[in-house]
């Protein structure tokens, strides 16, 4: 069946003692995971939850979220998980605008809910602990039993709202339902090899997509073990694939460079390891060759929220032969493409925008037709808003976000190719381009800059230096310097800063 609420109940028929969640110390099998699910989904039913409705979790990673979100498709409910780093008015934004009516909440975290609990139509708190106030989470699973009759959520009903970041405006909650869950781990199966056998270690966050969904759901689909961390350690991540003969993880590039510069790398057992998974962004090269001196490879992946996450893949054979790229088009039950700003295919080589379309792409946003229809084209495309180039052979590298491209004297000019070229000028520490407003030209290609300290560069000086291998319009007609640039936890240089600061608009 599709319903994620089976998911595990038949894992559990077949094999009840295989180990399912281990967090910390203790171990869940599968038989104890579907009982503390059913056990979850009846205390839900007996306060009040019903298929359709909505309940949030708040909280660092925890056997808890997973029990939470199977336990709301066991009720037909809508699971709505929140990124514990919002602030309270953050929170209350999202819990209003789902119609939450039951939160479950790491206990930490509920002195943050208290401030804004008058301002969400939440009804029942529900605390993985003890808070005055709150339910105590485990209290209440010991005394329930399981659910007698749990619902059969239709393919099309939706099975979380998962709200996306998004870098202006107010975050948008991508609706997932069971049958995007479903389809996007038959599209993986179908991908990569995934093992009944498999130990996958979770510790990228659950709320994102790429934490639940790349390797999480589909190991427990196959009846495999996800080994659970509250969050990502680097120095605790190399332990835990020694410890627990760990095969298969997911994470950003950002993780694994992280867990490449602890010394325990170098000694580290990690030939339980079958590959790493990769997504969000490509894996540079040199992180790629101090994993392949491990005898690690990667598996890499191309998705978003909005496609549950899979759009594009590269197995691990290929990683390594197309450095860089997203992945090919060779998903077995999605399609692919890239347009121009007519949504016309554009051939390979020419810049387009990245569209999917699939059984994993996203019924729409919560309660937002107008921001569903510019995403979804009538014929079903999703468009992602990621500029991407294909080369010959049907790979895609994502070349930029369609919002950072610069429009000059009509032609597009994207920043990441500019930005590349303009990194290899030896007095160049970091540089982001951006178009600035101009009369002449509509906007003006300008390179904010870092310089190498004691170094110094002019706009002539860069120019020159790119004229070699950049089109003419593509080179910066201004230079902005700065002693860094703004950047997020995570790395990503933070351009709407630099537009605020160097008065550039969004196009
Ligand atoms: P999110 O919706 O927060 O999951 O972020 C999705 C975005 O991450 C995409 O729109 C891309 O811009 C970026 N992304 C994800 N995977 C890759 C990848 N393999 N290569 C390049 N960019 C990626
Ligand atoms: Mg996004």
């Amino acid at each position: 069946s599709m319903e994620l609420g089976s998911w595990i109940s038949r894992r559990a028929a077949i094999g009840p003692d295989r180990p399912a969640v281990t967090y910390g110390d203790s171990t869940l099998t599968f038989a104890d995971f579907q009982h503390r699910i059913d056990c979850l989904a009846a205390e839900l039913a007996a306060g009040g939850i019903s298929a359709g409705d909505r309940v949030a979790y708040l909280g660092p990673n925890h056997p808890a979220f997973l029990t939470t979100l199977f336990a709301c498709a066991r009720v037909g409910a809508t699971f709505v998980p929140l990124n514990f780093r919002l602030t309270a008015p953050e929170i209350a934004y999202i819990l209003d605008d789902c119609g939450a009516l039951t939160l479950i909440a790491d206990a930490a975290l509920a002195p943050t809910v208290d401030q804004i609990r008058d301002q969400t139509p939440v009804r029942r708190f529900i605390a993985l602990g003890d808070v005055d106030g709150w339910e105590n989470y485990d209290d209440l699973l010991a005394r329930a039993q399981p659910i007698a009759d749990p619902a059969h959520p239709a393919p099309e009903d939706v099975a979380v709202i998962m709200y996306t970041s998004g870098t202006t405006g107010r975050p948008k909650g991508a609706m997932l339902s069971h049958g995007n869950l479903f389809w996007n781990n038959v599209n993986s199966l179908l991908s990569f090899d995934t093992l009944s056998t498999d130990i996958t270690y979770v510790s990228a966050p659950l709320f994102h997509i790429g934490g639940l969904n790349v390797t999480t759901l589909v190991t427990l689909q196959k009846g495999g073990h996800v080994v659970l961390a509250p969050g990502f350690d680097p120095a605790a991540a190399l332990s835990a694939i020694e410890t627990h003969r760990i095969t298969t993880m997911f994470g950003v590039p950002a993780m694994f460079l992280f867990m490449s510069q602890v010394p325990q790398f170098q000694t580290a057992d990690l030939s339980s390891l079958r590959y790493l998974m990769c997504g969000g962004a490509p894996v540079p090269e040199p992180l790629m060759r101090k994993y392949a001196d491990r005898g690690v490879t990667f598996a890499q992946g191309y998705g978003l929220t909005e496609t549950a996450p899979l759009a594009l893949v590269m197995g691990i054979d290929e990683s390594d032969r197309k450095i860089g790229a997203a992945g090919n088009k060779v998903l077995p039950l999605s399609d692919v493409r890239l347009v121009d700003a007519d949504n016309a295919e554009v051939p390979p080589g020419q810049p387009g925008e990245v569209c999917v379309r699939g059984p994993q792409v996203m019924t729409g946003y919560w309660k937002n037709p107008g921001a569903t229809e510019s995403a979804i084209d009538s014929e079903g495309w999703f468009h992602t808003g990621d500029v991407g180039r294909q080369d010959d052979d049907g790979y895609i590298y994502v070349v930029d976000r369609l919002k950072d491209m610069v429009i000059s004297g009509g032609e597009n000019v994207y920043p990441a190719e500019v930005e590349s070229v303009l990194y290899s000028h030896p007095a160049v520490a970091e540089v982001a381009i951006l178009g600035v407003p101009d009369d002449k030209w509509g906007q003006a290609v300008t390179a904010v800059v870092a310089t190498v300290p004691g170094e110094s560069v002019t706009l002539d000086e860069l120019r020159d230096f790119a004229a070699a291998t950049l089109a003419r319009y593509k080179l910066p007609l201004r230079v902005e310097f700065v002693d860094a640039l703004p950047r997020n936890p995570s790395g990503k240089v933070l351009k709407y800063r630099l537009r605020e600061q160097f008065g550039a608009v969004p196009t």
